[in-house]
């Protein structure tokens, strides 16, 4: 959460910092600002709103410095403002601070700068930050201005992300603990941002923890925890992760819909051609008892998915369950647990404080993400990757149809080790991925979603495997037309829910699991009966009384591609026809670095 950008070189900052803002967007869209150094002083533009806004408001100043930090905001500390925007500044506005995370003991650091006349204009956590250095500065050399830097960071519980600028000299100091920070030694500069997409071309690097950079316009020095210059590993990697744009599409989220037929080939071909799935599922499943899964939003519902498979073609015992609630219900780990981990981003905070825990107890532990630099990916024995392409909208889809196609192919695989017959192959992961792309028009949708859009609420209902659909679908609905979806599981609706439930009440119910079909048709009739209206998604012929039928057409195993592609493209339609911006849900930001 929250975008960070910083530039330094011979050109004019501006261009590069507002383009590398409006490329991290999607982490947080309250509030932008940036601040550069202008005849020895800082100066600072703040504004409401996304970086369509900052960039208005730089077009009416001439602002010709070529040494710049911005910001995106997801506020999380003082509401959406212009004071609490960043960059924040020091009483004396000879220190601006960007900061990505949150500062848990901001409120002891706060009273005792007050106590010693320090005033504040915000109500961020992150207002501490440029006093506190300003406090620490003894002078104007990189080696005291990174002492002031270490010395109120060392005071710093929690995770940031810094970039710092200090009047009357013209470097960004960087520091980060817990929250990614990249730099990009490019033919235009050098700059840093929170994320590698975000940076142009050029040999890049990723800060490590309590590490220090000092971005000149001759280069970037890097050092370490002791303050000693160091050489960081340039990150060996193509950039799976640059922005293509909307490609002729009208938003981010549709043309990432649209391409979840490859994410699930391209990872497919990436996981035949490594040999990493081969080399995990050998070193981590051949003699395990337990398996622990655990993530957040809709990489969770992967997660759900994944713990069904392995039980149920695998059978082998899973623990599944929030990254947030995790450590409160800590489930028995220990070194024969295999603890799974799944995160877009690779950057979810609660997922890797899970990851911290899971090692503290010597269990083995395993990523799935999209993103090869993330801390995800560092931190954990083995990462399997996949390869969906950039994903810009806040909502995720063609990177759970990536994490989906990992899913399937590690549960092949675990059945084969296991010596144990899987109900797909992988043609049929092929197959399924084919099919998806000629799902586009589903075109009853339209008429579904003209009757939808005016209901405050709804149902997303299924058994066993629908059951998890629905979960993924009514989080879509919910996130992006802030319809109220409620998932449910079938047989439990008359346990209460049902109560709720009238001639204007609609449900959407999957049906995709033959084995479940007659219970779920006597369960639609329980709803209708109450004069509940059914839109039913279903992989079989039947002639059942609904209000409409969405045929899909999968094998029960892997029914949860399709249908939840159906359930994005209706959220997709909900958002579009209540003119909702899909790429910026309100409230939320992609990428999120704190608990
Ligand atoms: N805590 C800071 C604020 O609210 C930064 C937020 C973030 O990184 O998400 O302004």
């Amino acid at each position: 959460m929250c975008g960070i950008a910083g530039y330094v070189g011979y050109k004019v900052a501006t261009p590069f910092v507002l383009d590398c803002l409006q490329k991290l967007e999607y982490r947080g869209y309250d509030s932008a600002g940036i601040a550069f150094t202008q005849n020895d002083s800082l100066c600072r533009l703040r504004v409401l709103g996304g970086v369509d806004n900052l960039k208005r408001a730089v077009s009416q100043d001439v602002i010709d410095s070529s040494v710049m930090i911005g910001h995106t905001r997801w506020a999380t500390h003082g509401r959406v403002s212009v004071e609490n925007a960043h960059p924040q500044m020091s009483n004396h506005h000879d220190v601006a601070v960007v900061h990505n995370g949150i500062i848990e003991n901001f409120d002891n650091l706060k009273a005792e700068l007050q106590s010693t006349g320090v005033t504040f204009e915000s109500q961020t956590d992150t207002e501490i930050i440029p006093n506190m250095i300003h406090n620490n500065l003894t002078g104007y050399t990189d080696t005291q201005i990174l002492d002031a830097l270490q010395k109120t960071t060392r005071r710093l519980q929690g995770s940031f992300a810094l970039c710092v600028l200090v009047s009357k000299v013209d470097k960004i100091f960087a520091t980060a603990r817990f929250s990614p920070l990249l730099f990009v030694k490019s033919d235009y500069g050098f700059m840093v941002a929170s994320d590698l997409g975000a940076l142009p071309n050029g040999e890049k690097y990723k800060l490590l923890d309590d590490y220090f950079a000092v971005i000149s316009k001759e280069g970037i020095s890097f050092f370490d925890k002791d303050m000693q210059p160091v050489t960081l590993q340039k990150l060996d990697i193509t950039n799976t992760q640059q922005d293509e744009g909307h490609l002729g599409f009208d938003s981010y989220m549709a043309k990432e819909v649209s391409q979840g037929g490859d994410a699930i080939r391209n990872t497919c071909k990436n996981l035949i051609e490594s040999n990493a799935l081969d080399i995990a599922c050998t070193e981590l499943f051949t003699h395990t008892f337990r398996i622990v899964i655990t993530a957040c939003g809709t990489a969770l519902h992967a997660g759900r998915i994944l713990g069904y498979m392995l039980q149920k073609e695998c059978g082998i015992e899973c623990v599944i369950d929030y990254a947030s609630e995790f450590r409160y219900f800590p489930p028995h780990i220990d070194e024969e647990t295999v603890c799974i981990f799944i995160s877009q981003s690779g950057e979810t905070a609660d997922t890797l404080s899970c990851v911290e825990f899971a090692k503290t107890k010597q269990a083995r532990t395993l990523g799935i993400t999209n993103v090869p630099t993330s801390r995800l990916a560092g931190m954990v024995d083995y990462c399997i990757l996949s390869s969906a392409g950039a994903e810009r909208a806040v909502a995720s889809t063609k990177v759970l149809m990536a994490q989906l196609a990992i899913i399937y192919m590690l549960v092949q695989k675990i059945c084969k080790i296991l010596n144990k017959s899987c109900e797909f192959s992988f043609k049929d992961i092929l197959d399924c991925a084919n099919k998806l792309d000629r799902l586009k028009s589903v075109s009853k949708l339209d008429k579904i979603t003209r009757i939808l859009q005016h209901k405050q609420s709804l149902f997303v209902l299924g058994r066993g495997l629908d059951y998890l659909t629905a979960l993924e679908g009514a989080l879509k609905i919910k996130e992006v037309s802030y319809i109220h979806c409620e998932a449910l599981p079938l047989g439990e609706l008359k346990h209460g829910s049902l109560a709720l439930f009238n001639n204007d009440s609609y449900c959407i119910v999957l049906m995709t699991q033959k084995h479940l079909m007659a219970k779920t048709i006597n369960n639609i009739h329980e709803i209708t009966t109450r004069g509940a209206h059914v839109i039913l998604i279903t992989n079989m012929d039947v002639s059942v009384d609904v209000d409409y039928v969405i045929k899909i057409d999968c094998q029960d195993t892997l029914s949860p591609i399709p249908a939840i592609k159906v359930l994005q493209i209706l959220a997709l339609k909900l958002a579009k026809i209540k003119k909702i911006d899909v790429d910026k849900p309100r409230n939320l930001a992609k990428s999120v670095t704190v608990e």
